[in-house]
């Protein structure tokens, strides 16, 4: 995990509230543990309420912690979370601007109810863990699983403070997933590295940025650069979905040229890792569910990965409050509705991503044409209003992309 944030981007840590670690004791006894309180850990605890399971959220660093992110937290996912964690948006953005700069065009969309809430995930990620806290899940913070032992009945988790034992496991704990490794997990493949910058300006400067979600293409080979507004400063980064094609420190300065910015006042750099291909042997580990970055559940073509933690923790727990003891009916439920809800989708997201980071003529040809367009079916996949694989199965939306105009 990166370093902490610089206090003028983060809100304050209460360090004493955590007891000192200790590895004696009885094991703690749990129905359900979710390794990992990101949002994906959050979501399937708080999907667990009043299932009356008991349920731990295992996490290794004291909430709020950082958390290296764009914070742009798309429609189709605010309207599955707690009207709690609106406390946390510090700007809507109803605009979202998707500059080409090859082949130079530059589109518009505009919804009336926000299209990406941006946040600080320190914040927002504290409000999930509250929630679920709200419903009865106990949290376990500064507490690192470090190994796991599957067996027949149950799971055991060690610790630095002792040994947990669940009928359950619910592995949230992101693109470097511990819980993962420790089963035998081959590493994920497609990770995109990103790098994100907190970063402030003269409040002149920034002014024309402070509205809209802004995204630009065809600047960082094979990916993108966003610059997200926050209260008082902007969320500025770059990724690439090729590894080793580009020099991302590089590609971070060249975008703020292209944005015009002049020198920022502060700034603060982190990078990570995205996860953006599911894992091939998801479902192969008895009574342990995968989910969020730990099962690679980004989106391919955004490299959004909220939504994907936040609607597979929904329903890996969901699975464990219907299957009950059956472990097989779990994990067959769990497959199922993982498959239906998402699975398809980052399908059909990586075949697009395909040709957006991989055919630049293809691309620039469909933007010439039906740009407009284009933006507007993205838009509506992160709003909810329609999803890829809908998207897909209408074969006038082809006809209006590759040989339709405006
Ligand atoms: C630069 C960058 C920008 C991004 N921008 C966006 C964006 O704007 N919008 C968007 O939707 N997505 C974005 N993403 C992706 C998004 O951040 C992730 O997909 C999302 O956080 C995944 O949620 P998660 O709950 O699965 O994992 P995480 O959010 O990573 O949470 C995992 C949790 O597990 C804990 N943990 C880890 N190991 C252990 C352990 N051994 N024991 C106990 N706890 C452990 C961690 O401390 C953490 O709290 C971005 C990613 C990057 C790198």
């Amino acid at each position: 995990m990166a370093a902490p944030l610089h206090p003028r981007y983060r809100i304050g840590v209460n360090v004493s509230a955590v007891p000192p670690a200790t590895s004696s004791g009885p094991p703690v006894i749990l129905d359900v543990a979710i390794v990992g309180a990101g949002p994906a850990g959050c979501a399937a605890a708080l999907a667990l309420q009043g299932s009356g399971l008991r349920v731990g959220l295992i996490e290794k660093a004291v909430p709020p912690r950082h958390k290296t992110c764009g914070g742009g937290v798309v429609a189709r996912v605010m309207a599955l979370l707690p009207a709690a964690v609106r406390a946390a948006v510090e700007r809507e953005c109803h605009l979202a601007e998707l500059v080409h700069h090859d082949p130079g065009l530059r589109f518009a969309c505009w919804r009336d109810e926000p299209i990406i809430s941006m946040v600080m995930r320190d914040r927002f990620d504290h409000l999930l863990t509250t929630a679920a806290q709200e419903t009865g899940t106990i949290l376990f913070a500064a507490t690192p699983v470090l190994d796991v032992v599957p067996g027949p009945k149950e799971v055991r988790l060690l610790t630095n403070r002792g040994e947990f034992r669940a009928r359950y496991v619910i592995a949230a704990d992101g693109v470097n997933s511990v819980v993962a490794r420790k089963i035998g997990r081959p590493a994920l493949r497609h990770v995109v590295p990103a790098l994100e910058c907190e970063v402030t300006f003269a409040e002149a400067a920034m002014a024309p940025l402070m509205q809209s979600a802004r995204f630009d293409f065809g600047l960082v080979p094979a990916g993108y650069g966003w610059a997200f507004p926050k209260k008082d400063h902007l969320s500025i980064g770059v990724l690439t979905t090729r590894p080793g094609r580009a020099s991302l420190p590089q590609e971070y300065r060249r975008y703020l040229a292209a944005l015009g910015l002049g020198e920022p006042l502060h700034e603060e750099r982190h990078g990570f890792m995205i996860p953006c291909r599911p894992r091939d042997d998801l479902f192969g580990a008895p009574r342990i569910l995968l989910v969020g970055d730990a099962a690679g559940l980004a989106d391919p073509l955004t490299a959004e990965g909220i939504t994907g933690g936040v609607m597979s923790g929904q329903l890996a727990a969901r699975a464990i409050a219907l299957g009950g003891g059956d472990e097989r009916a779990v994990m067959r439920t769990y497959r199922a509705t993982l498959e239906k809800a998402l699975l398809g989708e980052l399908r059909v997201a990586r075949l697009i991503a395909r040709v957006v980071y991989g055919w630049p003529r293809i691309r620039g040809a469909v933007l010439r044409r039906r740009g407009q367009r284009a933006s507007e079916l993205l838009t509506s996949v992160v709003t909810g209003e329609t999803s890829y694989t809908a998207i897909m199965r209408r074969p006038e939306n082809y006809r209006h992309l590759f040989f339709g105009r405006g």
